[in-house]
């Protein structure tokens, strides 16, 4: 419908990462050295591989059997994706060994599912907020009652995409209203 138009040009001008995620399940004492919180994230700054990391187990207790431990990490960084593409195993003992630094497992995953996202997560780089006026501004002139909406535009978290989806359904309805 929209293939050609200008506006489509201008919304692929918006990059976006391509990341891994990493779950790992573990009994429950293959943890020695365990850290306190629900996950954290890594500054590009640092020395790891691994950007994020979750403890599933205590972010949501009832998705995990009481006697596991599940965790999800994160690999993958705008301009340092190359890990997403190796083997799943090597991304699994480069995770590992990140997190053997900072806590001590005595023992491998019983099991591993590595998820590879591409072009996932968008980046907002110097000139989003014109870009993103351009888009709205092209869609209100050529396509009225279609608006944009979504993680390449206002905000990435999940909170944020949901909100932008009601403003956007507002929208549509006071559209055909008048
Ligand atoms: C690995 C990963 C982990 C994340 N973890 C978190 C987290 O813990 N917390 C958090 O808040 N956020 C997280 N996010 C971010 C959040 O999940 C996304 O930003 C959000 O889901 C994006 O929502 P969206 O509606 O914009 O896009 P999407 O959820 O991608 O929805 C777009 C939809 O459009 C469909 N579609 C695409 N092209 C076409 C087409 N041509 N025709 C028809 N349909 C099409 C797709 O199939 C898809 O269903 C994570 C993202 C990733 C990738």
């Amino acid at each position: 419908m929209f293939r050609g138009d200008a506006v489509f040009e201008q919304m692929g001008e918006i990059p976006a990462a391509s990341v891994a995620t990493v779950a790992m399940v573990f009994p429950k004492d293959a943890v020695e050295e365990d850290i306190k919180g629900s996950g954290f994230v890594v500054s590009r700054n640092e020395d790891f591989s691994m950007a994020a990391c979750s403890w599933i187990h205590r972010k949501w207790p009832h998705t995990v059997p009481e006697d596991k431990i599940l965790l999800r990490a994160f690999v993958g960084r705008r301009k340092e994706e190359s890990i997403v593409d190796l083997a799943d195993k090597a991304i699994e003992e480069t995770v590992l060994s990140d997190l053997n630094r900072i806590m001590k497992i005595n023992q491998p995953p019983e099991f591993t599912t590595v998820t590879r996202w591409r072009n996932s997560i968008p980046q907002y780089t110097v000139g989003h907020e014109h870009r993103k006026e351009a888009i709205y501004s092209e869609f209100k002139q050529s396509y009225p009652g279609i608006f944009a909406g979504g993680a390449s535009f206002e905000g990435v978290e999940l909170s944020e995409c949901v909100r932008q989806a009601k403003s956007g359904v507002t929208s549509i309805l006071n559209f055909l209203k008048n």
